[in-house]
């Protein structure tokens, strides 16, 4: 079987939800409606103005914001992913660093009006490695992961998908 490429993004989504990442990989679109997505790819698009090197593809493999100096950056609305956020920020240096590449990550969260500074250490170069043979394995199953309610669900672009049978317990 082919390897299939997989990305920061499906670090993230495998932190947040495996099933989010299962439906994302499988092409399910809902990704496409949901506002809060839309509001992301807007914020990636028009981040760091004054920056040249924006929206770098690696290789066809990985796409990442912003470099500047030492640093490469990564924008994001809220603070409310931090350690999703994290892995990805940490899956993109490490694969710099295999490119023989070495950079630090800053991540700023629009909303607190924060930046966090990432440094990879050769521990998170290990657990990078063990989420990456995660993401394959859970991206490989025949049949999503069930449903498993996280305060995330309601931000979620596949709640409508997930939960089209519930009563919000809001509206009962
Ligand atoms: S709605 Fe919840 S369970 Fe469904 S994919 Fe999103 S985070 Fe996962």
């Amino acid at each position: 079987m082919q390897e299939q490429t997989i990305g920061g993004v499906d670090l993230q989504y495998y932190i947040v939800c495996k099933r989010k990442l299962w439906l994302y990989r499988k092409g399910i679109g809902m990704e496409d409606e949901s506002d809060r997505v839309m509001q992301g790819k807007v914020l990636h698009e028009t981040a760091y103005p004054r920056l040249t090197d924006r929206e770098i593809l690696i290789d066809d493999a990985f796409k990442i914001d912003a470099i500047e100096g030492e640093y490469i950056r990564e924008v994001k609305l809220s603070s409310k992913m931090t350690k999703a956020d994290r892995m990805q920020m940490l899956y993109y240096l490490y694969q710099l660093s295999l490119r023989d590449v070495h950079k630090k990550g800053l991540i700023s969260y629009t909303k607190e009006r924060t930046t966090e500074e990432i440094e990879l250490t050769q521990k998170d170069e290990q657990e990078v490695r063990s989420l990456i043979a995660a993401v394959h394995e859970t991206i490989v199953l025949q049949k999503p992961p069930a449903v498993k309610k996280v305060p995330y669900c309601k931000s979620c672009a596949y709640y409508g998908f997930c939960f089209s049978m519930e009563v919000d317990e809001d509206d009962a």
